[in-house]
């Protein structure tokens, strides 16, 4: 069987040097707030080239700490709407209704699958305070167009770069396209740690520490605490390992982009929809999504000729349980995307007779076999 993803493989890559990162915290004797979150957030935030990086212990709490910032410091409040994606992940609307704000949902490009700037404004009340672009499957969103609204109606611009280290808009990087950003090192993000972690970038230094403190239980300084905050840290041995694999995270990128080549030059089933970008350097593929209106059936195929693939995702946030009242919601390009979307393996170690198989198995489908 061909993996969708095989993280044993991928972090054994760095084996060594992740042994090194581990001895070298557990003798420190120093385990949260210490050299190395302080090190990896100095790197991080160089990487994006953003001023500021504060460590958190995971992508949800990242994005939901800078609404929870902009509340405190009173230019968010209850009941203010953001704009999102519709076609996302849940944590995205999680973030915003956490801190009682209000998603207002955008339908996507059902070219690129990203929020569709052609259709933010019509969404834009007296209420809206926001827009959260979510660059998903690791491609930036057109945000030219996005900051461009933005400026033309005071919103603020969040980012969620859960999916998108590394890639470009531009000349500036994912995490330095807006306000602020949260990011994910959930182990199979594009840099992932070996358990939970995230982080948020801005170029905005009393944001940055607002939200440094929020996560510190309200505090700035030992027992004085000014808000109501959370317990949400990088610890030390989960920034350790990422500042390993931040090193190599630019030619994991060069992988999977080759790999994508390879995919998009090869796979010429017509009955399969592939992934388009205008721009190379926009795209650092954590997913290959392709497309088609039988996608259970082409899935079971897959399967069953050895490769595993996973869907992102099969059921859009405005029609899960846990969103009642936006269930009615009719939102038709991002339910046929939820339709119709499977994603193939795409990581840096997979083989090229691996990459082979899958687009030699996947010419071969007639659409009915299984
Ligand atoms: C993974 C992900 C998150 C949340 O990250 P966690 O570290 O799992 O909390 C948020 N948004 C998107 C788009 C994601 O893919």
């Amino acid at each position: 069987m061909i993996k969708f993803l095989d993280l044993q493989k991928i972090n054994l890559q760095y084996k060594d040097e992740l042994e090194e990162a581990f001895a070298r915290v557990l003798e420190s004797g120093w385990y949260i707030h210490g050299c190395e979150v302080e090190a990896f957030e100095r790197e991080f935030a160089a990487y994006c080239g953003a001023k500021h990086c504060i460590g958190v212990a995971n992508g949800l709490d990242a994005l939901i700490l800078i609404f929870r910032a902009y509340k405190v410091l009173g230019l968010l409040k209850e009941g203010d709407e953001v704009i999102v994606p519709a076609n996302t992940y849940i944590a995205s609307i999680l973030a915003i209704t956490e801190n009682n704000l209000v998603p207002v949902l955008v339908e996507p490009d059902i070219n690129t699958y990203l929020i569709d700037p052609g259709k933010i404004e019509e969404k834009i009340t007296s209420k809206t305070k926001a827009i959260l672009p979510v660059h998903l499957y690791g491609q930036a969103c057109q945000m030219d167009k996005i900051v461009e609204i933005a400026q033309n109606h005071k919103l603020k611009i969040i980012e969620d770069s859960a999916q998108s280290h590394g890639a470009y808009f531009g000349d500036r990087r994912c995490g330095n396209l807006g306000d602020a950003s949260g990011f994910s090192f959930y182990p199979g993000k594009n840099l992932g740690a070996l358990g939970d972690a995230g982080a948020v970038t801005t170029n905005d230094s009393e944001l940055a520490e607002t939200i440094r403190a929020l996560g510190n239980y309200g505090s700035h300084k030992k027992y004085e605490n000014l808000y109501k905050g959370v317990n949400s840290r990088l610890d030390e041995l989960q920034a350790a390992f990422l500042r390993v694999k931040l090193k190599y995270l630019d030619d994991e990128i060069l992988r999977r982009r080759d790999i994508a080549r390879y995919y998009r030059e090869s796979i010429n089933n017509e009955l399969i929809v592939l992934p388009s970008t205008s721009d190379d350097l926009s795209h650092v593929w954590h997913l290959f999504v392709i497309r088609n209106a039988a996608r259970d059936t082409l899935q079971q195929y897959l399967s069953a000729n050895g490769i595993q693939t996973l869907v992102h995702y099969p059921i859009p946030p405005h029609k899960q349980p846990a969103f009642l009242e936006q269930n009615a919601t009719s939102l038709p390009l991002t339910e046929r995307i939820h339709k119709e979307v499977i994603s193939l393996p795409i990581y840096a170690c997979l083989g090229d007779r691996d990459l082979e198989k899958i687009v030699a198995v996947i010419n071969e489908w007639d659409g009915a076999k299984c």
